[in-house]
């Protein structure tokens, strides 16, 4: 026999005992977002290396080791997304929509060759916002209650909320040289991707999740300690707002992000419920990405939630949406019965749209289609046999009684509606 084709390590199927799930997030997301204006935008799986490599930055964790990147049949040097401002930011600039503020979401699959662990896929699925052309920090603030209210909305708990600044360009170049002075005077001290990091990308060593790194990024200088003033006084306005809206946070001076495109606001939703792999939601400002690519500038601001982990929070917290059941069983028995259950199945959705029931298919005896009922987990089974074919009638046995009762066809519509 031929070997089985498993899937591809980190890449996972999602099961249909979980898509309820996933399906009633995802619904419950989208309301929130088109509530506050959002427009869902999608764009390409697949984009030229380059826009990645110029956007999120070369010497950053995903460009230099995590993306699937492969030549085209023509030559073209291709890479499937590891994230989704890049791409948005590009459909945006090249359908002109940046001459005009816009709220935008999408929502779909991201591929990064990382170490799968729990939380951590190759694929793996994203809801992200991005607005443009809002110089904050309203927006800012804006965008970080909606975030709020995606939690409320999904009753989750368990999430805080961690701020901080990066600053203007300027700032965050003079504050790299204090930095780098900084571990510089600690070099042995440093493990080796902090090494490496130390003159390409000494912000990043901030972010390391390397527990005996903790204490030297704990004493480091404070990027909020040299913001220049514009942000300083953007992300005093933004704190302000947030406190005026009753809503709780920790600045935390070494939230820098991983991504290069980022400067003044940033944030992150973080839980101690899922392990080290905590962060659910991320986002913020990125001002000078547009430029970058080679548009004419735009503010910019985002963020994206992690669906997978967005889920196993729901999960670990108990809050799992509910998610919609079967009506109704139809079980046929018998020539006339066979004959006529897809038919009269047929006139129950025509009459009841939202009816959900499923018609047994594929014969057998009763019992055999009654065990099938009752793995269904329908509300109601549909008993149909030749002599109720010959009377027009037919079995409806409530389930989580087990009582049973004959109603007729005509009068069948109104039941199953009660
Ligand atoms: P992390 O620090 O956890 O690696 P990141 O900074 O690389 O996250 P972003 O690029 O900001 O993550 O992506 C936004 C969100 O997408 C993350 O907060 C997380 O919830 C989710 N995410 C990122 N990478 C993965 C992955 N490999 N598997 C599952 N979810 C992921
Ligand atoms: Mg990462």
């Amino acid at each position: 026999m031929a070997e089985i084709i498993r899937s591809i390590r980190g890449m996972n199927d999602i099961l249909p005992e979980v898509t309820p799930y996933w399906q009633a997030v995802e619904t419950a997301l989208k309301e929130v977002l088109s509530g506050y204006g959002y427009q869902e935008i999608r764009f390409p799986i697949v984009e030229k290396t380059e826009l990645f490599c110029r956007s999120i930055g070369e010497v950053t964790d995903i460009v230099e080791k995590e993306m699937y990147t492969f030549a085209d049949r023509n030559g073209d040097n291709l890479t499937l997304r590891p994230e989704g401002t890049a791409g948005c930011v590009r459909a945006a600039m090249q359908n002109g929509m940046l001459n005009q503020t816009q709220r935008l979401w999408y929502m779909g699959p991201m591929f990064r060759h990382e170490r799968p662990q729990k939380g951590r896929y190759r694929q793996f699925h994203q809801l992200g916002a991005e607005a443009y052309g809002f110089n904050g920090p309203d927006i800012d603030a804006e965008m970080i209650l909606m975030t709020a209210r995606l939690w409320k909305k999904l009753n989750l708990t368990g999430v805080s909320l961690q701020l901080n600044s990066l600053g203007s360009t300027q700032a965050r170049l003079a504050y790299r040289d204090v930095l780098i002075t900084y571990f510089e005077a600690h070099q042995d001290e440093l493990d080796e991707d902090s090494q490496r990091r130390l003159h390409s990308n000494p912000l990043r060593i901030l972010d390391s999740k390397n527990p005996a790194m903790q204490a030297l990024n704990e004493a480091a200088p404070k990027l909020i300690d040299h913001l220049d003033d514009e942000s300083k006084q953007e992300f005093e306005q933004l704190c302000q707002i947030l406190d005026s809206a009753g809503l709780d946070y920790e600045i935390n001076p070494r939230l820098v992000r991983g991504l290069d495109y980022y400067g003044k606001t940033v944030f992150e939703w973080v839980t101690d419920h899922l392990g080290s792999q905590g962060t659910v939601c991320a986002g913020g400002r990125y001002d000078s990405l547009v430029e970058q690519l080679g548009g004419k500038g735009a503010a910019a601001i985002g963020f994206a939630i992690g669906l997978e982990r967005l889920i196993a929070l729901l999960e670990a917290m108990d809050s799992l949406p509910e998610t919609p059941t079967i009506d109704a069983y139809l079980v046929a028995v018998g020539e006339q019965a066979n004959q006529c259950s897809l038919q009269l199945a047929e006139t129950l959705r025509d009459q009841i749209p939202a009816l959900k029931l499923i018609t047994h298919c594929g014969g057998g005896s009763f019992k055999s289609q009654f065990k099938r009922a009752d793995r269904s987990g329908a509300r109601w089974t549909l008993i149909l046999g030749d002599d109720e074919v010959a009377q027009k009638v037919i079995g409806v046995k409530t389930m989580a009684t087990g009582e049973q009762e004959t109603v007729t066809w005509d009068a069948l519509p109104t039941y199953l509606s009660k």
